[in-house]
């Protein structure tokens, strides 16, 4: 299987190089060179599997020989064996046409933990035969640097450095990246915002003498090896819904579109859904596109849904790539427009998008309205995200059967869910003592010089 960039003019990898180089070296994206069919019997014979048999089932023809049978195998059953529930991904009804995926389980409470505990594991297993080591920067506003120290802590071959700002993530989310004790694990408290941070990763992956002194690697939802990971619970929940024999609709809540661009990818490879709604907050900059083929900046809107909270959807150009016809140099033109503040997608191309998704937006008062009255009528607490798309979706049922990506637990954004429902949603009893681990963080300003030293002192390089 080899992977090429959206823009055209980058090399062509296999699985593992793609999987470590993220970004391609021409500002593109690494997608597959093409995409495997499954048969309607392959897809039949999925039905009552574990997650981890349907998951090695679904992602086996893209990784070449990146791996053996076995040693796949046993990678997926380590990635998540630390999972809450037995089930991995459980399917619930919400009423008669309208079932929750619950992606909530993993050790972060937050459906990121499916792709990135598995790439913690791809990572270690391709750096133990290369002999090579790699530092994983990141930055994050919550969500994914909790879920990548999670994935990447005690591995050896590995450290990762994740950049959060100071005073503005949650207590959940700052005591999961600061209460792990591994030596592998940094966590850096940044005087400045989410941007600030993004910014100095940038300038990190900018610094080529830093880059390759170091090895620094990237997790972002850019990389393909996440996207691949996700593309497994869309088989799992269809097929136990009936497909290949019924079709099924999705409905994704968005932010950087790679949640719901997996679900285009399990649709390409012959599984039967039949329209994938990408449901977005009060940033709806790909619900603008979908709906009016306008994709123009917007700054960014602070939400009740923060893992949501974009100006603009980094793997949307994936999608863009297929729909101009796989034509690198076109999507580059766009990506040059857009530096400039934004582009209009061609008729031919927003038709072609159209095929698939749909799209619908909430505002923060449905959000609030949606997790009251979801809670009413089935008894189930929804985290900020999940009600976004809960909205969308009961805005787009039909005869099919919908299922609605649940992405977060109610207890990691506890105050939305307070200030809708007047009590606070508590934390699974795995993670109970979460308040009483002792935090380790290094506060730091918004220096990148600074930033670079410690990093090299750290990892000794
Ligand atoms: C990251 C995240 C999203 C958005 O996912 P994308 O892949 O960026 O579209 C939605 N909900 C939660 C809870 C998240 O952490």
């Amino acid at each position: 299987m080899q992977y090429i960039s959206t823009r055209g003019a980058a090399p062509v990898l296999g699985f593992d190089e793609a999987m470590m180089t993220g970004l391609a070296r021409d500002g593109g994206l690494y997608v597959p060179s093409e995409i495997p069919v499954m048969t309607k019997a392959e897809i039949a014979a999925l039905a009552g599997l574990s997650y981890e048999d349907v998951a090695f089932r679904v992602m086996r023809p893209f990784i070449g020989d990146a791996f053996t049978d076995d040693e796949f195998r046993r990678l997926i059953a380590q990635a998540y064996a630390g999972f809450g529930h037995a089930a991995r991904a459980p399917l619930v009804q919400l009423e008669a046409n309208h079932f929750l995926l619950e992606l909530f389980h993993g050790p972060t409470l937050a459906f990121k933990d499916f792709a990135m505990q598995l790439i913690g594991q791809l990572f270690q297993a391709s750096l133990a035969r290369s002999g090579k080591h790699v530092t994983i920067v990141g930055a994050t506003s919550g969500d994914t640097g909790s879920a990548a120290i999670e994935a990447f802590r005690g591995l050896t071959g590995v450290d990762v450095v994740i950049l959060f700002p100071h005073g503005r993530v949650s207590d959940v989310q700052r005591r999961q990246m600061t209460t792990p004790s591994e030596p592998n694990v940094h966590a850096l408290a940044v005087d400045g915002d989410f941007d600030d941070c993004q910014a100095l990763v940038k300038d990190m992956f900018n610094d080529f003498a830093f880059r390759d002194a170091v090895g620094l690697a990237g997790v972002n939802s850019i990389n393909w090896a996440r996207v691949l990971a996700q593309v497994v619970y869309y088989f799992s929940s269809a097929v136990s819904l009936g497909a290949p024999h019924r079709p099924v609709s999705f409905t994704v809540p968005t932010g950087n579109f790679g949640d719901v661009f997996a679900g285009y990818i399990a649709r390409q490879m012959g599984l039967p859904i039949e329209r994938l709604v990408v449901a977005t907050n009060q940033n709806d900059i790909l619900h603008r596109a979908l709906s009016s083929g306008d994709y123009t900046k917007d700054g960014v809107k602070p939400s009740i849904s923060p893992s949501m909270d974009i100006q603009v959807s980094s793997n949307f150009e994936r999608a863009l790539f297929d729909a101009y016809g796989r034509d690198g140099n076109a999507v580059q033109q766009l990506m040059t427009e857009l530096k400039q503040g934004g582009f209009r997608i061609s008729q031919g191309a927003l038709g072609m998008l159209r095929e698939t998704f749909a799209s619908g937006r909430c505002s923060e008062e449905e959000t609030m309205a949606t997790i009251r009255a979801t809670y009413a009528t089935s008894g189930e607490v929804l985290c900020p995200h999940s009600a976004v798309a809960v909205k969308v979706a009961a805005d787009n049922l039909g005869t099919t059967p919908m299922i609605t990506l649940a992405t977060a637990h109610p207890a990691k954004f506890p105050d939305a869910v307070e200030q809708a429902m007047g009590s606070r949603p508590a934390l699974p009893p795995r993670m109970a003592d979460l308040f009483d681990r002792p935090e380790r963080v290094t506060r730091i300003g918004n220096d990148l010089g600074a930033i670079e030293a410690l990093i090299r002192e750290r990892t000794g390089r």
